[in-house]
């Protein structure tokens, strides 16, 4: 047998899905798309005795709600790329829906499990740092919403306590000015990032996040300036970030790797603002 035994159960509503995790104790676990469980569950690194399957908890909506861009945690990577209102209010979205993993993935696997499973390479905890996410969760002691750069904790951990589930996460749409941008490094299109960065400007500052170099996004925005010669910009925050150990590239050349990145973003951003 690949996987160690587990029960499953269908919960349809966010609602239900916090019932079953309560009635079924602390072994339990939400799936979503499984493109990160079943792996760790195949290897034995995840055995739940119990999988409370989410997917018919909720629509994979996105909308625009007055000022805000809403989007179900069951969007998925592929939702979200084809989305036209994630598009039309931040094409940084696509940019990194369409990075994620391979087209399987991409239709299987949901930006909630994205965060929740808190990969230090993924992309969305990136983005949603950059952007200013709010992170919205419901759990035994009702609804709280978490500021998604106080989300991910370290490397596969977050704040989340035991028994809740992200429903959704709230971006503010841009202000006038406003743009982003998004660039990532891997060895091989659809590998894991051995760099991320998500770049948003705005009249007087800017905002870069770095992924994949640490256990966790890293705002590195102090040291990025208001973005405005992104050349100087990208040096000086290759220059002040400390990188941590990666078992395929050395410190040196990711530090240059994030003054080209970091580049590019605030490029791309200055012209989409
Ligand atoms: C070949 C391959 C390549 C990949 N490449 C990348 C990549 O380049 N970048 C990247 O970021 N990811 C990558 N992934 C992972 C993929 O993006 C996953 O889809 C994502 O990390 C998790 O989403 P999921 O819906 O599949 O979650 P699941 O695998 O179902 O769950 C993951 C974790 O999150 C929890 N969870 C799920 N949904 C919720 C929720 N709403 N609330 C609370 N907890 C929840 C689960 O209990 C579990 O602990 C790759 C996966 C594969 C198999």
């Amino acid at each position: 047998v690949p996987t160690a035994p587990f029960t499953y159960e269908r919960a349809g509503s966010f609602a239900e899905a916090v019932a079953l995790l309560q009635a079924l104790g602390e072994d339990a676990r939400v799936i979503a798309g499984g493109q990160s469980l079943v792996p760790l569950m195949l290897l034995r690194f995840a055995q739940p005795a119990a999988l409370v399957d989410i997917r018919g908890a909720g629509e994979r909506a996105i909308e625009r709600t007055g000022d805000r861009l809403v989007i179900s945690a069951l969007a998925r990577h592929a939702d979200i790329e084809a989305s036209p209102e994630a598009r039309s209010a931040w094409p940084i979205l696509a940019e990194a829906a369409g990075q994620i993993g391979n087209v399987r993935v991409r239709h299987r696997g949901t930006i909630g499990g994205s965060l929740a499973h808190a990969e230090a390479s993924a992309e969305w905890p990136c983005v949603a740092v950059a952007l200013g996410a709010t992170v919205h969760v419901l759990g035994p002691a009702g609804e709280r919403a978490i500021a998604a750069r106080d989300l991910v904790i370290t490397h596969l951990t977050t704040s989340l306590e035991p028994g809740e589930v992200i429903t959704r996460i709230e971006l503010p749409l841009p202000a006038p000015g406003e743009g982003a941008a998004f660039a990532e490094y891997a060895r091989r299109p659809g590998d894991f990032a051995l760099l991320t960065v998500a770049a948003v400007v705005r009249p007087g500052s800017a905002r870069v996040v770095l992924g994949a170099i640490a256990d966790r996004p890293i705002d590195a925005s102090a040291a990025a300036g208001d973005g405005s010669d992104p050349e100087a910009a990208g040096r000086a925050v290759a220059a002040g970030v400390e990188i941590g150990p990666h078992p395929h590239a050395g410190v040196e050349w990711r530090r240059e790797l994030i003054a080209v990145l970091v580049t590019r973003a605030l490029e791309a951003a200055r012209e989409r603002a």
